[in-house]
């Protein structure tokens, strides 16, 4: 089955606003396993939103059309579509009473044009607007089907959730598409392509990567009866788990940090942050986290090398031999904040963020990240190259802190 969109409003063509309805609705759509192939948007003019609605039921089993519903001059929707599709316009003796009514319970007089509302096109249903006057309208002309719908995005919701979703459900007897998101950090995109090749290009589920900054998204899409759909989910899941294992740190809109924030929170570990090119981002994004006081401490942006050496207590000398940008400062960062904050764990990041200040043995994108536990203290060399720019590469180093200590946990 195929469905198509269409958007009535001059302000959608100006841009003076973001067509979110056709978003919604191509969500709806997509989640009930309804193809769509075109989607248009078209001004308030009666002869144009004919010639759409023509072009849209030459191709299209069902058509969902949002705007102009409402009583004023420019709302010509229905009468547009009536007149297209050669259906007279009759009143509507129940919503006629409606609207009568809603005016009413809020002590206003209706102008007469509210009553335009009450037009419906003969052999047509009013869908009922619980959120406002405007009925909407659906019409079935011999198996082709067309809702009609106020633009307004709450009345419209209602009635998509009412009236509209349990219709189509029904003529697409149950079949549903849905898709889960496997979220991959710690390897680039083409590492995580190669190890699942065999998998991408399957059809159900079909598994395709996004990458995105420091991580790769695996959308695993199927499309079938709800319990069918579950089954293979499972299934592509379970593939992907196989073969990438720990790469893997969550599911759907789970972020990294809320990942390593629920593991420190199942331990009852607490952490401590001590940041030098990433400025503060890795207790920024840990404390986005509601709840996160439960496991976070506190977090030290140390800059200069006074700050690693009276904050952190990062030795003098290490500084000296080895510069602040190095493998030693990075551990003894870890250290001095964990001991500082007295957290089950430490963790540091200190690098180049660029994009000045690189030299050929300390480029822009080296970052040193350090973890200390009560056992040891260890760290991690990475380099991101100047590609993803300075915010990116803050970004970068931040995600690798955060996935250092979850990898840590996860194996402990
Ligand atoms: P009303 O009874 O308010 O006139 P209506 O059905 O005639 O409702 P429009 O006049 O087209 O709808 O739009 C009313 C308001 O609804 C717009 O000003 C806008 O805020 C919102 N709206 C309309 N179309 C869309 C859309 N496609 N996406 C998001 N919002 C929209
Ligand atoms: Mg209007």
């Amino acid at each position: 089955m195929r469905a198509e969109i269409i958007s009535v409003g001059t302000e959608l063509l100006l841009g003076q606003i973001v067509d979110t309805n056709a978003a919604y609705l191509g969500q709806q759509l997509a989640e009930l396993g309804i193809d769509v192939f075109f989607k248009q948007t078209v001004g308030d003019n009666p002869a144009r939103v004919r010639g759409a609605v023509r072009l849209a039921l030459s191709r299209a089993d069902v058509v969902l059309i949002t705007g102009g519903l409402g009583p004023t001059e420019d709302d010509l929707t229905v009468a547009s579509v009536a007149e297209e599709l050669n259906l007279p316009l009759e009143p509507h003796a129940e919503i006629a009473e409606r609207i009568r009514q809603f005016f009413e319970v809020r002590g206003r007089v209706p102008t007469e044009t509210v009553y335009k509302q009450a037009l419906i096109p003969t052999g047509a249903r009013a869908i009922p607007n619980s959120r406002g006057t405007a009925p909407g309208v659906h019409i079935d002309q011999d198996g082709r089907e067309l809702f009609i719908m106020p633009g307004v995005p709450f009345e419209m919701y209602g009635m998509m959730e009412s009236y509209v979703i349990p219709r189509l459900r029904e003529r697409t007897g149950g079949v549903v598409i849905r898709s889960r998101v496997l979220r991959v950090t710690g390897e680039g995109e083409s590492t995580v392509e190669a190890r699942i090749k065999n998998l991408i290009g399957g059809t159900s589920p079909t598994i395709a990567p996004y990458a995105k900054l420091g991580e790769v998204h695996l959308r695993v899409t199927a499309k079938g009866t709800p319990s069918d759909v579950a089954a293979q989910l499972d299934a592509g899941e379970a593939g992907l788990r196989e073969r990438l294992g720990e790469m893997i740190y969550g599911t759907n809109e789970e972020s990294l940090e809320l990942v390593v924030g629920r593991l420190l929170g199942e331990r009852a570990a607490t952490l401590a942050v001590a940041e030098s090119c990433t400025g503060g981002l890795v207790a920024k994004r840990l404390t986005d986290i509601p709840g996160s006081s439960a496991y976070f401490l506190e977090g030290v942006v140390a800059y200069s090398n006074e700050a690693k050496r009276d904050q952190l207590g990062v030795p003098a000398t290490s500084i000296e031999q080895h510069g602040a940008v190095s493998a030693e400062v990075a551990e003894a960062m870890a250290r001095g904040i964990r001991d500082r904050a007295g957290s089950t764990y430490g963790l540091s990041v200190t690098g180049v963020a660029g994009p000045t200040g690189g030299t050929t043995a300390k480029p822009v994108g080296l970052v040193f990240l350090g973890l200390a536990t009560a056992e040891r203290t260890e760290h991690r060399r990475v380099n991101f190259g100047t590609e993803a720019g300075r915010s990116g590469i803050r970004w970068l180093a931040a995600q690798a802190a955060l996935n250092l200590l979850r990898l840590h946990i996860q194996r402990s």
